[in-house]
């Protein structure tokens, strides 16, 4: 046994266990500066023109780095766009949302999940999560499914897929489409396929927080030659693409520049080939975490679905507080105070104040109080009590994609936990 964990705590006065200064997390390298350099050099930082023709698909790096997408994805279509949120904005257009249409949605993420449904003038409506997986929970969907609703948004939270398979099954049964926010997971497994692919649209992030990057930037996936060049036309100006490429269904055909730039397709490029490495990395540190972490009371490790595989943007944490008698609060200052960065709970986002107030569009209520929504949809407190307990009471996370951890960093991490674990009376 460590000598230190019979230290004192730090948060009382004690020695602070981790004082290493630990690396951050960077997957840029000396490949990426070539490939950018290359770019600038050309002159030609985007090749994108809003029109029907050759440019309408963007320049070389868009196009390379779109196929590369595909085949490593194994997805008919990926469709560069210049952020994720703006990739979920074109998601719901291309599926062919109404105004005043339900979709659901998790609150147990980031808020561009949800707001990329207001954006269409449909509503979103808030289904509780599952407590192991935190992704959308099934029965809950069903539950809330009424004759308004269109489609489903699955967010494959923390870096692991929603169990996919019963949300399809949903999906079929009421004709609804799924679109998977597959941000934290690039890379992450179900059943043999990677997170994402496996619904009528979904995608990643490329930001700066994320496992690979491009400054900004995302990626959409498909295998519906439909959505797909609905999604082409949303990202580039469709109103004034459509008469020229012959689009006779003009139905949400409205456009933006959601276009990516050649810069960032050819990092891409790059970012794309240490995915895997880069994964494996992590999946092998938070491996190490959870052996030095399980057999601590009152503390639930990650649970990672028989059939799939967790690709860890974060590492999440449940405590049995009433078991351990202290709050979450303590017990993540005690942490904090031995160096460990852990964060308590997450997002709810139907408690954001565009949802309690119901104030979007302008001031006066829109869409909720116009004539397109036609029922009271509820975001009180208590629509869903498993995500409002956890993002109150009981959930931390680690950051795994903030820092690049080594075995020593984690083992540090470890002593930290224990150390805190020893003292708990004392945080009571
Ligand atoms: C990061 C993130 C987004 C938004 O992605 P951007 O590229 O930053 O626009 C959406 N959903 C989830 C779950 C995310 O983590």
């Amino acid at each position: 046994m460590n000598k230190e964990i019979n230290d004192q705590l730090a948060l009382l006065g004690g020695n602070k266990l981790i004082n290493k200064e630990m690396t951050h997390y960077n997957s840029i390298g000396s490949e990426e500066v070539a490939a950018a350099s290359q770019v600038v050099e050309s002159g030609v930082l985007s090749q994108f023109i809003g029109a029907w023709g050759n440019d309408f698909f963007g320049g070389p790096k868009v196009q390379e780095f779109e196929r590369k997408c595909e085949k490593y994805f194994d997805v008919k279509h990926a469709i560069t766009v210049n952020s994720w949120t703006s990739g979920l904005i074109a998601a719901v257009g291309a599926i062919g949302i109404e105004p005043g249409d339900e979709v659901i949605v998790s609150p147990f993420t980031m808020c561009a999940s949800a707001t990329a449904i207001i954006q269409w003038n449909a509503i979103p409506v808030f289904a509780d999560i599952d407590p192991k997986t935190f992704c959308i929970d099934p029965v809950s969907v069903e539950k809330n499914i009424t004759s308004k609703t269109k489609a489903i948004i699955s967010i494959d939270i923390f870096g692991q897929s929603a169990n996919i398979d019963a949300l399809m099954e949903i999906a079929s049964k009421h004709n609804l489409k799924v679109i998977s926010d597959t941000a934290q997971a690039p890379g992450a497994t179900y059943r043999g396929k990677y997170a994402g692919t496996l619904s009528h649209v979904g995608g990643f992030s490329l930001n700066y927080h994320k496992h690979i990057h491009t400054g900004e930037g995302g990626i959409l996936v498909t295998n519906d030659d439909d959505i797909a060049s609905k999604l082409q036309l949303i990202r580039n100006h469709a109103e004034a693409v459509v008469d020229g490429k012959g689009t006779t269904n003009i139905a949400n055909m409205i456009g933006y520049n959601f276009r990516l730039g050649e810069i960032e397709c050819a990092i891409g490029i790059e970012q794309l080939k240490k995915l895997e490495h880069l994964t494996q990395k992590r999946q092998e540190t938070a491996e190490l975490l959870t052996q030095g972490l399980s057999g601590l009371p009152g503390l639930q490790t990650p649970i990672v679905q028989e059939h799939a595989t967790h690709v860890y943007y974060g590492y999440p944490i449940v405590l049995d507080v009433d078991a351990l008698g202290v709050s979450r609060k303590n017990i993540c200052n005690a942490l904090v105070a031995e160096g460990v960065t852990i964060g308590e709970g997450y997002v709810n986002v139907h408690q954001l104040p565009m949802y309690q107030q119901k104030i979007a569009y302008g001031s006066k209520g829109f869409p909720w109080n116009s004539d397109i929504c036609e029922r009271e949809v509820d975001y009180s407190k208590g629509i869903c009590p498993t995500a409002e307990e956890l993002h109150e009471k009981t959930f931390l996370v680690m950051p795994m994609c903030v820092y690049n951890f080594d075995h020593e960093d984690i083992s540090l991490i470890i002593s930290a936990f224990h150390k805190v674990w020893k003292n708990m009376e004392l945080l009571r």
